[in-house]
């Protein structure tokens, strides 16, 4: 499927009925429990508007972000229908907006629970809230006994309507860990004094772990991209494609360098090309002299240090007339999925995807038809 015009020098292309069917994986590993979705930053650096109605149509209602702002993207693309919990919870301050708009934030200190509380209070208002309980993380959330203060107070259930209990696993993606049921056993003796209140503790890693860790409501993120968190995750689609055009083609001599510092010296004539695909791109700079582009199934190894604005290749295992300037190779799809990238540059799939640039030309599949997505400049 060959997207539409205008030219452009990289192209991201998103599959939402990827994403679709992802969801509804995702749904039936976790069922009875509710699956809702994180989308956070910008739905993983892949663009809101599109993965957010895809995941509507979907028929996901609970949606999962970090901050107010994302909150405030979101509403109008899901509109009054579905709930927005913002992770990150209250800045000071943001007490007025996030009641106004019906936005549940997670309280995850007992600053926060303080502030909501007070809010609600003088606006003679029970407020809807998530509380998130710190059961070994150490990252947010109110300790054990503070959330154990907090459900014995009579005056908390006229103030807030508490809409989820939520814990998060510091080790989900390794399942043999002591750690995940531990932070499940201190979960569940706080959990226990708050009897109505959904409980919620997977997230795309904890949808994979027994049922115990499904509880009421599951929060992935990464397995609905197509990443699979554990080894053991079947049955993800891949969502993104990433291409490249090549700007220029050269043979370069035995002794010659390429790239910045010369890194690369050729020790037999080289047949290069020239993406791009830079670190502005997201194309990590640790991938100097590592990791590849594809053709055709063919893998063209990255030659020298990462650009700005570009990135070398050699295009040896290519028949001479295979490839010419202005066409295109792969950088993720078939060939080399996020996981690859990851591996090569040190990192973990999270990083590489949410670090795609804005400059791609970016395109959504949407009922297997091909159009071009609003987000990010068509360059
Ligand atoms: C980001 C986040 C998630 C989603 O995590 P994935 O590993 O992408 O599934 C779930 N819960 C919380 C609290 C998060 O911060």
């Amino acid at each position: 499927m060959e997207p539409p015009a205008p030219p452009h020098s990289s192209r991201l292309i998103v599959n939402c009925d990827a994403i679709a069917a992802n969801f509804h994986r995702l749904s039936k590993r976790v069922t009875p429990a509710e699956c809702g979705a994180v989308v956070k930053a910008d739905a993983y650096g892949l663009g809101i508007d599109a993965i957010a109605t895809a995941l509507l149509d979907a028929g996901c209602r609970l949606f999962f972000v970090a901050r107010l702002c994302e909150a405030q993207r979101l509403r109008p693309i899901v509109g009054s229908g579905s709930e927005i919990t913002i992770l990150n919870g209250l800045d000071p301050g943001s007490e007025a907006a996030c009641a106004e708009a019906g936005f549940v934030p997670v309280l995850n200190s007992a600053t926060q629970l303080a502030a909501w509380r007070g809010y609600a209070r003088s606006a003679a208002r029970r407020l809807p809230a998530a509380l998130q309980i710190d059961t070994g993380m150490s990252r947010l959330g109110l300790s054990p006994d503070a959330a154990l203060a907090a459900a014995g107070d009579p005056a908390l259930e006229s103030e807030l309507e508490l809409k989820l209990l939520m814990t998060h696993l510091a080790c989900g993606d390794e399942p043999a860990r002591a750690a995940n049921s531990e932070q499940l056993r201190r979960f569940e003796a706080v959990a226990a004094h708050f009897s109505a209140v959904p409980r919620s503790v997977a997230n795309s890693a904890g949808a994979f772990l027994p049922r115990d860790f499904h509880c009421d409501v599951a929060r992935p993120g990464i397995a609905l991209f197509g990443v699979a968190p554990v080894a053991a995750a079947e049955g993800l689609q891949p969502v993104v494609r990433l291409d490249a055009r090549i700007l220029q083609i050269r043979m370069i001599e035995p002794g010659t360098g390429v790239g910045y510092g010369l890194d690369h010296i050729a020790i037999a004539p080289q047949r290069l090309a020239t993406v791009a695909m830079g670190y502005a791109d997201g194309w990590p700079r640790s991938l100097g002299g590592k990791g590849a582009a594809w053709h055709r199934g063919v893998r063209l190894p990255v030659v020298g240090r990462i650009s700005m604005d570009s990135l070398t290749i050699d295009i040896g295992g290519l028949a001479g007339d295979a490839i010419a300037e202005g066409d295109f190779v792969e950088l993720l799809g078939p060939s080399q999925s996020l996981e690859d990238v990851a591996r090569d540059a040190g990192t973990i799939a999270y990083d590489i995807l949410t670090g795609l640039g804005p400059r791609h030309a970016r395109f959504a599949i949407e009922n297997g038809q091909m159009r071009a997505a609003h987000e990010g400049a068509a360059a």
